[in-house]
């Protein structure tokens, strides 16, 4: 990408790939016409979109691009620590700090003497990044402009979309890390007249930094608590576990990595009233046990409260039916919700201080026929990544998965429906293979929050993946990661990118190997392609863990015996009888079940002699490999998890 520096914007997406002779030739004949940019003109004709305009014309300056119409909230002192004129005359707004360095978007981030004045007035580093000028207006008149509507926005929901809602996952919507080029500049943003700039400035010290890391929340949660199972009780004898068990669990994605609200508005809750001990111990309990999202729901003769543990809703004791209208005011009031309103949903953000910490949530209001529905969903900061023998496989999984991902070249599918845990296994998978020897790219969307220092982390919208595909080919990288495989474009990238000597990791949402391999045929991918690039597909569920706590065995009945089938000549199963520490439920924490489909020689032979699935499944089986079932059914019998949860892997 250095010989960028001396491209026009339309050369350099020619060059690339990305526009094709025709659609310059057109844009050209458009641009006489209109007088406007080529960039411009390109994303106006819809030959690209905006976002890999700007995310070129980023490369082109050597300052990253950041997507500011797709990012969170902008906390209040961030935005404070510049003067609001300042930022309305030379078209910049500071979006997030971590530490001493304030990350920037700006229309001109070539405009030094800009970034030394601020970087004066803050004292502190600043990190510039490219914004379209007329993105960034909009934000200033969104923090600045519209004073009155600090509290907050209107959610667009309808009550029954509410849990589909809450169980999206609600992302990091931070900046993304953008690769950092090397190059200097000598092109303006369009790259069709020389900008009157400085062209040997000294790189800026915040550019040195290896890896953006997301802006984290000020609360330290007691996210070890969490994670490590709690001690066994002297009891229970641990059923053999594997290496690959000593697993602490998943996290549900819905825990976003960072948190950004939108004002602090940090609340305490002092005073005893019989609304205030009842939230405070409502809060605070479901914190400890690691609930996701409390929801409060009004009936006619009772308030219900509900808890989301590890993905599961539990009921817990109700208040009165007296107290309800008092929590939904409370809440409202400390959330800065609009009180009066009480027939359209409303969402807000909320640091409360209860028992010595600071718990971050995020509140939802929706009318329903008895009154307010209330959710808050309690927002952790954590989402560390596992390390790969810690994701949940069995040895012989993790054993040749490990050899398929040190292959040269190929695809590695990681697949499962939705909340499956396939972005957790993905981003672990790549921790294994990060080493300073090997070069990783990763395109992935924003809802992604998974950060790993030495990689290059790519976030653009889905439908953009496979541009961005045919800009890597190029780049100097062993390793690409591709969150998803949407269309046809993003495929044919990814084949491409074998082509040329990489190794591919894939998520994909499909319920099976073969249904993965399928879904991309059916974008368009000759069969023969699929099967003789993809090294294996691997796909998973999460199941509950027993909480060591409270476990117990028992003796299976004969009839589970039979229904669990010959394997399980073991009569001794576990479960939880519910504590404290697992608020009741029996269990803690997840893992996940795998299937794997390496494509064998043989087994690409049956596929591409149009062998049914059943056939080839056999012959996977035969090489040693579990069905999906039965992973989960071993896990049954090490004590991992219960009969309940093997019932739900189909
Ligand atoms: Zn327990």
């Amino acid at each position: 990408m250095n010989k960028a520096k001396n491209m026009l914007i339309g050369e350099m997406l020619l060059e690339e790939g990305i526009i094709t002779k025709e659609q310059l030739k057109d844009a050209l004949e458009e641009q006489k016409k209109s007088g406007e940019k080529i960039g411009q003109v390109l994303v106006k004709m819809r030959y690209i979109s905006k976002e890999i305009l700007w995310t070129f014309l980023g490369y082109q300056m050597g300052v990253p691009f950041i997507n500011v119409e797709d990012m969170g909230e902008i906390k209040q002192d961030v935005l404070k620590s510049l003067p609001e004129q300042l930022m309305r005359n030379e078209k910049l707004i500071p979006v997030s700090r971590q530490g001493r360095v304030i990350t920037v978007a700006m229309a001109d981030p070539l405009n030094f003497l800009v970034v030394d004045d601020i970087k004066a007035t803050t004292r502190s580093e600043i990190d510039t990044r490219l914004a379209p000028a007329e993105d960034i207006k909009k934000l200033i008149d969104k923090y600045f402009g519209f004073k009155n509507e600090e509290t907050g926005a209107i959610a667009r929901a309808r009550v029954d979309e509410l849990d589909d809602i809450l169980a999206a996952p609600t992302g990091n919507r931070q900046q993304p890390r953008e690769e950092q080029p090397q190059m200097k500049i000598n092109r303006s943003p369009y790259g069709d007249a020389p900008a009157p700039r400085r062209e040997e400035a000294p790189r800026m010290p915040s550019f040195s930094q290896p890896a953006y890391q997301p802006p984290q929340p000020s609360y330290t949660p007691p996210a070890a608590s969490s994670y490590a199972p709690p001690p066994q009780q002297p009891s229970y004898t641990p059923p053999p576990q594997q290496s690959s068990y000593s697993a602490p669990s998943y996290e549900a994605p819905q825990q976003a990595a960072s948190y950004s609200a939108p004002q602090p508005l940090s609340a305490s809750m002092s005073g005893d009233t019989p609304v205030n001990s009842f939230l405070t111990s409502l809060i605070s309990s479901a914190y400890d046990s690691n609930a996701t999202d409390i929801h409060v729901e009004p009936f006619n003769d009772k308030c219900r409260i509900r808890r989301r543990i590890d993905g599961a809703l539990y009921e817990v004791d109700s208040p009165p039916k007296t107290l309800y209208t008092g929590l939904l005011n409370k809440i409202k009031e400390m959330a800065q919700m609009n009180v009066n309103e009480k027939n359209a949903p409303q969402e807000s953000k909320l640091k409360i201080r209860v028992a010595g910490r600071e718990i971050n949530m995020a509140v939802y209001t929706f009318p329903t026929i008895f009154g307010e529905k209330i959710v808050l969903r309690i927002v952790r900061s954590d989402s560390s990544i596992l390390p790969l023998n810690t994701v949940g496989m069995d040895e012989s999984v993790y054993d040749l998965f490990k050899k398929e991902i040190r292959l040269p070249y190929g695809l590695i599918i990681i697949s499962g429906p939705t909340n499956s845990g396939k972005a957790t296994t993905m981003y672990s998978t790549l921790a294994d293979l990060n080493t300073p020897n090997v070069n990783i790219f990763t395109v992935d969307d924003t809802t992604s929050n998974y950060i790993l220092p030495g990689l290059n982390q790519t976030k653009v919208s889905r439908k953009s993946y496979g541009q961005v595909l045919r800009y890597l080919a190029d780049q100097d990288c062993d390793v690409v990661a591709v969150g998803d495989i949407p269309n046809k474009e993003t495929a044919e990238g990814v084949f491409d990118m074998i082509a040329s000597g990489h190794l591919v990791i894939a998520n994909l949402r499909a319920n099976d190997p073969y249904q993965a391999l399928q879904n991309i045929i059916n974008l368009g991918i000759e069969p023969y392609v699929v099967y003789s690039n993809t090294m294996a597909v691997i796909t998973q569920r999460l199941i509950r863990r027993v909480c060591d706590r409270c476990r117990v065995s028992y003796e299976a009945t004969p009839e589970i015996l039979k229904m669990l089938g010959d394997s399980a000549s073991r009569s001794m199963l576990h479960k939880g009888n519910g504590c404290a520490a697992c608020a009741g439920t029996g269990y803690k924490g997840r893992t996940a079940v795998f299937e794997m489909l390496p494509i064998t020689e043989k087994i690409k032979d049956l596929f591409t002699a149009g062998e049914p699935v059943k056939k080839i499944k056999e012959e996977n089986k035969k090489s040693g490999m579990n069905f999906i079932k039965e992973d989960a059914l071993l896990k049954v019998l090490q004590g991992l998890t219960t009969v309940d949860e093997y019932m739900k892997i189909s």
